[in-house]
């Protein structure tokens, strides 16, 4: 019975690695932090919603999908809530929006839908498009002893939902949307986990080394999450042998932005990322002929029975997360362990 399991989610595991403190105040005591994205996370929740119930009407014609989502778009627009400099501001932030809408249509709308279409026509009860379509992997933790209580479990069930989930010749591809890929860091510019990326991995890892790399961490264990849900969703609907791949789309990244003020115009381009090649070691693929990384795995496990035991002192990290975490955290002002190294250094 996994629904009585303790769950976790592959987002909140990447705030411990930042520092188990701020997951303890987020996600124990679900303390809200201030936070300067909010805005922009609205908007690409807004242009998630707009895709996928575009895709979710199942039309694969390029023209009739672009229809449906267009007019998605302006329904949710004037709905949405957010605070505005100016009228100019408003219609500027929806012009890019809806250049971000097309480039994602044309570079990836039609292919998807078909194949979102192909996988509901083998599997008819099947669900494929979210948002926030459940995936989840279940974990056994590291010494816990088979059969252990509610107090003392000896397994995990780990979400990492994605926006869907679409069939492409022999591969099962779950699809994220995300504000931009600039947090992946290395894993964007690395096809492959030997060489540095095991490198820094194991690094983050080791207290003796520099690195604190918890967005690079964090996005390796949601690959594994989304890489085991989507094996547990392939066998649950017989979908056969395919492969599982996992893909991060930006819907707010505006590196690709090109504005021109005269013509009152913006153009965007998109570009995905798979992250499943980088994150599949050879060695436990030979072993397992399974899109899975031993290391990767067992540190997920190694990492999600600390914060089922409630480890959420700072200090064995303290240098790297004072340096690295402290100035962009959302909760200095409630922190007592930041509080006290604050009043150190005046004293
Ligand atoms: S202020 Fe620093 S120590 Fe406190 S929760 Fe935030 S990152 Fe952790």
């Amino acid at each position: 019975m996994t629904d009585d399991l303790p769950t976790l989610t592959a987002d909140g595991l990447e705030t411990y690695l930042h520092c188990p403190r701020r997951y303890e105040f987020a996600q124990v005591h679900d303390l809200e932090d201030s936070d300067d994205e909010r805005p922009t996370r609205g908007r690409v929740d807004l242009l998630r919603t707009v895709i996928c119930d575009a895709l979710r009407r199942g039309k694969t014609e390029p023209r009739a999908l672009e229809a449906t989502a267009s007019d998605r778009l302006s329904e949710l627009w004037r709905g949405h809530d957010e605070r505005f400099h100016s009228r100019a501001q408003r219609r500027h932030e929806l012009a890019i929006l809806e250049a971000t809408l097309e480039a994602y249509l044309d570079r990836f709308g039609a292919d998807h839908a078909a194949g979102i279409d192909r996988l509901e026509e083998a599997a008819p009860d099947g669900e494929f498009v979210g948002p926030e379509l459940p995936l989840a992997s279940t974990r056994s933790l590291p010494g816990a002893t088979e059969g252990e209580t509610n107090s003392n479990p000896d397994r995990v069930r780990i979400d990492a939902p994605v926006d869907y989930v679409y069939g492409d010749g022999a591969a099962l591809v779950g699809v994220r949307f995300v504000p931009t890929l600039a947090p992946l860091g290395l894993l964007r510019y690395r096809s492959e986990w030997e060489g540095d990326v095991a490198g820094l991995f194991v690094d983050h890892f080791d207290p003796d080394a520099e690195a604190f790399e918890p967005r690079v961490v964090g996005a390796l264990f949601e690959t594994a999450v989304v890489l085991d849900g989507l094996r547990n969703l392939r066998d649950d609907l017989d979908l056969g042998d395919r492969t599982c791949r996992y893909v991060r789309i930006p819907l707010a990244d505006r590196s690709g932005t090109a504005v021109n003020w005269v013509q009152n115009t913006v153009e965007t381009t998109l570009e995905s990322i798979d992250l499943t090649d980088v994150y599949i070691d050879h060695h436990t693929y030979g072993m397992t002929h399974e899109h899975r990384n031993e290391t990767v795995d067992s540190r997920l496990d190694d990492v999600a029975g600390d914060v089922i035991a409630g480890s959420f002192d700072p200090s064995a990290r303290w240098d790297q997360i004072e340096r690295h975490a402290c100035p962009n955290c959302g909760y200095t002002v409630c922190c007592q362990d930041y509080l006290s190294t604050e009043v150190r250094f005046d004293g």
